[in-house]
């Protein structure tokens, strides 16, 4: 089954108040097991909408939701928060990682929420870190790190419960082009080792290209381009 499929996602904001703005108007997305798909967009055209409604950390004003051939639409809070830490992981432009914890922390913390033990999770954390080169900055606290290293250990935060679904929005984009080109690459090796399904919204045209499919979201819809 897809990994992720949104169908017919409609999103108004503020219905029937003056400030009433309709940002999708049906549409829809199907991101096949270990599928890397970039949602390309301008800005304010409703990406950020559309990957929080596929996180489950916002809810369409109608369409469905499906999670690996589960339909989640109708799950209570408590449902979707679970199924939300278990099997997808998010990537911000900004890493939002604790500041008063250390990097491997940041990433042990999340597998805690998800029921793993104290150790397993240090032992993960460990793992990751050292996928992305970070491991010697286990120790730190964000601050301590630069743009690049914050942003990885973001990457293995995102992926500390083995999700099946990455989302990121603009995973880079607070980058200079240099350490955005770096540390993309760096994403895209840990979602093609792990076999990963991602959607991953972004600006830049080069790194659209290089995932498995492009789609833009134009006037509230998806347009498959390629
Ligand atoms: P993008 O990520 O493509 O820049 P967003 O999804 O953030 O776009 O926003 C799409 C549109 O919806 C924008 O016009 C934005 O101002 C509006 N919007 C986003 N979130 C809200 C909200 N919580 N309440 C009202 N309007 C919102
Ligand atoms: P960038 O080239 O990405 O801007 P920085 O100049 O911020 O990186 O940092 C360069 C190196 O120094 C990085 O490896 C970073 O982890 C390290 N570093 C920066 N600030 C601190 C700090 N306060 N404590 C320890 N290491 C730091």
């Amino acid at each position: 089954s897809d990994a992720l499929m949104l169908e017919g996602i409609e999103k108004v904001y503020n219905r029937g108040e003056p400030g009433e703005i309709e940002v999708l108007k049906g549409a829809d997305v199907a991101i096949r097991a270990g599928e890397v798909v970039a949602l390309v967009a301008p800005s304010g055209a409703g990406k950020s909408t559309l990957l929080h409604i596929a996180g489950l950390l916002d809810t369409p004003s109608a369409g469905r939701v499906m999670i690996s051939g589960e339909d989640v639409s109708d799950l209570g809070d408590r449902r979707r928060t679970a199924l939300r830490r278990s099997k997808i992981g998010f990537i911000y432009q900004f890493h939002h990682l604790l500041p008063e914890f250390t990097a491997l922390e940041n990433i042990v913390l999340p597998q805690l929420a998800n029921g793993v033990t104290q150790s397993e999770a240090r032992t993960r954390a460990e793992m990751l870190l050292d996928r992305v080169g970070v491991a010697p900055r286990a120790a730190h606290r964000p601050a301590e790190l630069s743009g690049g290293e914050q942003q990885r250990v973001a990457f293995c935060r995102a992926l500390a419960n083995g999700p099946a679904l990455l989302l990121a929005d603009e995973p880079t984009g607070n980058l200079d082009p240099d350490t955005s080109d770096r540390v993309f690459d760096t994403l895209m090796q840990l979602v093609s080792e792990t076999g990963l399904s991602a959607l991953i919204a972004t600006h830049n045209v080069a790194l659209a290209e290089r995932m498995d499919r492009v789609v833009k979201l134009d006037a509230g819809r998806i347009v498959t381009s390629k």
